[in-house]
């Protein structure tokens, strides 16, 4: 006798069975010319044509509560881009850099409202800097050619990848995985932080209305709503995902390594900047304030601690209150630092550690002045002021506009104190020097992913510097910045004594 349980599953089978003949009998109307309409009929007879047995979910867009449906969706997604060749990821492309420009003010504001970190401004700028992504021309086959023949090595996709988002750029991250992944064929899963996964789903949404409409692929970039850490286990254990790429700190770069599938980790940093003096002051002081002011100092790339070489250190805290940072006095640090560090108990075995508090993350600089009791002029950017080498704002990654500057007696001190700031992260450095000696050393001791001469650090991911930009810096994991490539399995493909032409 069967349980009512198991009634119900047949009767769900049945269902099933019966849509799907409907749906091969109904081909929609746009199943042959290979445009739907969103959540039309046509939506399997054009997307799964060729493609086999598919679940089809359908009218969903990318959005599910259930971890696994969405990587069994992102799995026939994959299967569906597979099928419309280069063409179709090109096209992918172009429709989230469009989409991300259009929408640039709307979603900087949703995200904004949202997590109630950074700045206007910069969400907007993050998202217009999706045009710079780079695309399927990063995929470049390597050839050879001999005696014995032709050897292809190509770079193929590796099918779902579980993506991992931060609080600090939500849709921004999103969006430029997304074209990496795509780029390189792959589809997305993605859990997003629970404090910034609205605007994510929003976004995501209309990433695959568009992806829907005009190629026919309904979940290209799934998102999971909302977001735990039961369905990042789901993400990472489920059998469809053939590859994680996590962007966050420690704790998530820690579960990535830990769930035994391969892993593209972007974690942490805390980037120190060392001015030695031999370089432009005014110019040093000008850069350190774009790049640790930028969004409220929440990239991972922005400058967190500056060392000064004693000689010079007075000129170069001049030269920042000449270009608009505000200097707060010892005991106007004292007072911010009691209300920016929280120390949880239970943690540190006795000597509980440090952690930001999370309600002044990237915050704007009125409010950390409100709380350091001073009086600053409307339109700061940036907080700054003399600390000990030891200090809290020195040694955590503190991802608001504070910065911390520390006088040392020699350049090799202020390396050897910025490599121990950076606590091995190998993320990103600066130095502003005209000294090739000091350069060098700093860089070869840092030993970072990122090293920016003479620039703010948001030079390093192509803005005032040479070169691409990714909001997924794979530090902890050595890929660099993610590209399309990062994305990829390199497949070999022999011709054995023939097809070289002379
Ligand atoms: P976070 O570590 O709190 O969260 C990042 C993401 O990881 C979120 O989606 C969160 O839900 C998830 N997460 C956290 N712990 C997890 C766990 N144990 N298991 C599964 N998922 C987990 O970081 P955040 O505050 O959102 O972002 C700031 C941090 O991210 C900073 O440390 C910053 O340096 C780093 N970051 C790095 C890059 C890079 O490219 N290297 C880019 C952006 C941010």
């Amino acid at each position: 006798m069967s349980s009512p349980v198991n009634e119900a599953l047949i009767r769900d089978v049945v269902a099933e069975v019966l849509s799907r003949l409907g749906q091969v009998a109904k081909p929609g109307p746009g199943a042959a010319a290979g445009t739907c309409q969103v959540g039309g009929a046509g939506a399997r007879g054009a997307a799964g044509a060729g493609a086999g047995a598919r679940t089809g979910f359908r009218g969903k867009f990318g959005v599910f509560a259930d971890a696994d449906e969405a990587c069994q969706a992102a799995h026939e997604a994959f299967l569906q881009l597979s099928e419309k060749g280069v063409a179709g990821r090109v096209k992918v492309i172009e429709i989230v850099k469009r989409l991300c420009e259009a929408n640039a003010s709307e979603w900087g504001r949703i995200e904004l409202e949202e997590t109630k970190i950074g700045r206007l401004d910069h969400k907007i700028e993050k998202l217009k800097a999706q045009r710079g992504i780079p695309g399927v021309e990063f995929l470049h086959p390597y050839g050879l050619s001999g005696d014995h023949g032709i050897t292809l090595e190509e770079y193929a996709p590796f099918g779902v990848v579980g993506a991992v988002t931060p609080s600090t750029h939500s849709i921004p991250t999103m969006a430029c995985n997304i074209i990496s992944l795509a780029a390189a064929g792959n589809s997305a899963v993605f859990n997003a932080h629970p404090a910034a996964y609205k605007c994510a789903v929003t976004a995501a949404r209309v990433f695959n209305e568009a992806i829907y409409r005009e190629l026919a692929i309904e979940n290209l970039a799934c998102i999971v709503e909302p977001p735990t850490l039961a369905s990042f286990d789901a993400i990472a254990r489920n059998e469809n995902v053939r590859l994680l790429c996590v962007t966050g700190g420690p704790g998530v770069v820690k579960a990535a390594m830990a769930s035994g599938k391969r892993a593209v980790c972007a974690g942490p940093g805390n980037p120190p900047v060392l001015v030695d003096g031999t370089g432009c002051l005014n110019n040093a002081a000008k850069c350190v304030i774009f790049g640790a002011s930028y969004d409220n100092n929440l990239l991972c790339i922005g400058e967190k601690e500056v060392y000064v070489l004693e000689a010079f250190f007075d000129k170069f805290m001049a030269a920042m209150e000449k270009h608009g940072a505000h200097r707060l006095t010892a005991s106007q640090v004292e007072a911010l630092s009691k209300a920016a560090f929280v120390f949880p108990p239970g943690q540190g075995a006795g000597c509980p550690h440090p952690v930001v508090n999370r309600d002044l993350v990237g915050r704007d600089p009125s409010v950390l002045a409100r709380i350091a009791g001073a009086t600053i002029p409307a339109g700061t950017q940036l907080l700054f002021a003399e600390t000990p080498a030891d200090h809290l704002f020195v040694e955590e990654e503190q991802m608001m506009p504070f910065l911390p500057v520390v006088r040392v007696k020699s350049v090799e001190e202020g390396i050897a104190l910025a490599k121990k700031a950076e606590h091995g992260y190998k993320h990103s450095a600066i130095i502003h020097s005209h000294d090739v000696a000091n350069m060098t050393a700093m860089a070869r001791a840092l030993d970072t992913t990122l090293f920016v001469k003479n620039g703010s650090s948001l030079a390093g991911l192509g803005s005032g510097g040479e070169g691409y930009a990714n909001f997924s810096i794979a530090t902890t994991t050595g890929e660099g910045i993610c590209n399309p490539r990062t994305f990829t399995r390199v497949r070999r493909c022999v011709m054995v004594d023939k097809l070289r032409i002379f």
